[in-house]
């Protein structure tokens, strides 16, 4: 069990909610994960530990995680949404998304970071954060023979539109 399961917990009483097995089983899958996870990765995951927990339950306790600044949700355009914990995490880092296999890879960049902080001065911005997304193929997809799929043209965010 995961030794933040904790502050989860004192997150649910702070808020009045009850807390149930369920709620700590979802966030225990989370929190044991270095993934970027999808509600139904994390129903499969569960499953495999012979709990049946149904996505309605897991949806509502991804929510009650992300309001609680433990988890952070990610939309990569897939249609879904993804969800990683923020504990020894790098504190900055992008993410390069595989389109046909949905492989998440995590990279830091100290230039990224110094483009935000340079952008931001120059229109006068304080900037806290940002978030750069990089989409196509993985090399074991090229590898594999894989074409980019015609979404990859473009930006995901903007076929959503
Ligand atoms: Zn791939
Ligand atoms: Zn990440």
């Amino acid at each position: 069990m995961s030794p933040y399961l904790r502050l989860f917990r004192r997150y649910l009483r702070e808020q009045g909610l009850p807390v149930t097995p369920q709620r700590e089983a979802v966030a225990d899958t989370i929190f044991t994960s270095s993934g970027h996870l999808s509600v139904e990765d994390i129903e499969l995951a569960l499953r495999g530990t012979g709990e049946r927990i149904g996505k309605a339950t897991i949806y509502r306790t991804m929510e009650i995680l992300v309001r609680s600044g433990l988890v952070e949700e990610h939309d990569f355009g897939e249609g879904f949404k993804r969800y990683e914990h923020l504990f020894g995490q790098t504190p900055v880092h992008e993410h390069l998304i595989c389109l046909n296999c949905h492989e998440v890879v995590e990279f830091q960049s100290p230039e990224v970071v110094r483009v935000q902080e340079e952008t931001a001065r120059q229109h006068g911005f304080v900037s806290t954060r940002h978030r750069l997304e990089i989409y196509g193929l993985c090399s074991k997809c090229q590898a594999s023979g894989v074409e980019l799929p015609d979404e990859g043209l473009t930006c995901p965010v903007e076929l959503l539109h």
